[in-house]
């Protein structure tokens, strides 16, 4: 059974306030995240050992945004996400 079938996926945009390396401007931007909400109980067809890794598992979200585009007009170049975490427990 794969792990994704324990869990209830969506998208989700999240605000983060983000320092461009190029003009050093902060601004807020929406990171996108991919949400992996546990599922209430495992699937039916769950056997044994599937009941024992749901047990273990926890929610989690995923961050899908690795860069950004500056949103001052004078810079508007790309930079990657630092400082924010890419995978966090819920
Ligand atoms: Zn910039």
């Amino acid at each position: 059974m794969e792990e994704r079938e324990f869990f209830t996926e969506s998208t989700q945009a999240k605000p983060a306030r983000l320092i461009c390396p190029h003009c050093r401007t902060e601004a807020e931007y929406a990171v996108s995240w991919v949400v992996r909400r546990k599922k209430p109980a495992p699937p039916p067809r769950a056997d044994s050992l599937d009941r024992a890794r749901f047990q273990k598992l926890t929610s989690y979200m995923v961050r899908r945004d690795d860069k950004l585009t500056c949103s001052n007009p004078r810079c508007r170049k790309t930079f990657e996400i630092a400082g924010l975490q890419s995978v966090v427990s819920l």
